[in-house]
């Protein structure tokens, strides 16, 4: 399919971009990656009439350290975030996730805010701003705002932004000390999106009981989501079969799954339980690695 017809406007700054989102509004669309966008304008799923390119707007493409959280501008790549060491260092959880995204061509232009704006259901980047405290930097020409991730991500394909607001950035927690990670996902083939996909970090006490966990999950509901109430269940608990056939049915009974032609929402439920097992298995023996 070929487009509709767009203007396209190449932003020379953040207020240059904002300037003309406040004149279209509805009207118009940021192309970041444009790896979700342009698939969408070439079916006509939707159809701006004007096209603001943010690429070339100097700042933005960038991953900053700031202590216990993580600055992800607007342009930092899927690439960048895969290979950079403070990631690798800090939120390693995070950088296991990346080598289960899309193609190395995908990778090379997608980017992390881009992604969380699109709000794929089945998408990583939504499920680790849940999961890791994520607070989603926004603005229009007129006001600045910070939104946490929970709000933002509003349903499947549907984000809190107003129509002349865009987002500058991301910041991301890191993990607590000594948490051990993992991230598990079943897919049809690798760099598909997840039929279901878990991330787990946690840490042990000086009993082997579990501590501190946290866990998103993607490709289950109607959007990337934590797991409180699994994390509740985890808590000062010991590892065992006992624990994981309770997660599993913790699971079995709360989430409310899409079935499409991949999978029914029985089979993603069950799939939610075996990954689920695999993933606080290896987090927790993480863990434990780096107790000793
Ligand atoms: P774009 O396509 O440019 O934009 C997407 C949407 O977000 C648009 O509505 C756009 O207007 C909006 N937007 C972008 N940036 C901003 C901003 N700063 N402010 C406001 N609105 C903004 N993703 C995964 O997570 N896991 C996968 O396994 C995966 N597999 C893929 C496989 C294929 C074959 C393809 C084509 C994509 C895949 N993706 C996957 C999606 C990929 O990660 C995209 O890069 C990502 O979803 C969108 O990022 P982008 O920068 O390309 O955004």
């Amino acid at each position: 399919m070929k487009p509709a017809r767009f203007d396209y406007v190449r932003a020379e700054s953040v207020d240059h971009a904002l300037e003309v989102l406040s004149q279209n509004g509805d009207e118009a669309k940021i192309i970041a990656g444009g790896q979700s966008l342009m698939p969408m304008i070439n079916f006509r799923l939707v159809k701006p009439s004007v096209l603001i390119d943010i690429n070339r707007i100097p700042g933005l493409e960038i991953i900053e350290d700031k202590g216990d959280r993580v600055h992800m501008g607007a342009l930092a790549r899927h690439r960048m975030t895969a290979c950079d060491a403070t990631i690798r260092r800090k939120i390693p959880v995070l950088h296991e996730v990346m080598h289960h995204v899309a193609h190395m061509t995908i990778r090379n232009r997608g980017t992390f805010c881009g992604s969380v704006c699109h709000a794929d259901p089945a998408a990583e980047m939504p499920m680790i701003v849940q999961m890791l405290d994520g607070e989603i930097e926004i603005a229009s020409a007129s006001k600045r705002r910070v939104l946490p991730a929970a709000a933002f991500l509003v349903g499947s394909l549907v984000n809190a932004l107003e129509p002349d607001e865009m987002v500058t950035g991301i910041t991301i927690g890191t993990s607590p000390a000594g948490a051990g990670w993992a991230f598990e996902e079943f897919s049809r083939r690798h760099g598909d999106f997840a039929m279901a996909a878990i991330a787990v970090t946690l840490r042990t006490d000086d009993g082997r009981a579990i501590r501190d966990a946290r866990i998103g999950m993607t490709g289950v509901g109607e959007t990337a989501m934590r797991l409180h109430g699994l994390e509740t269940l985890l808590e000062e608990r010991q590892l065992d079969d006992l624990l994981l056939g309770e997660v599993a049915e913790w699971l079995n009974d709360n989430l409310s799954p899409n079935a499409d032609i991949h999978a029914s929402a029985d089979y993603r439920r069950n799939l939610s339980g075996v990954l689920a097992g695999r993933a606080i298995r290896r987090a927790h023996a993480r863990a434990l690695e780096m107790r000793t």
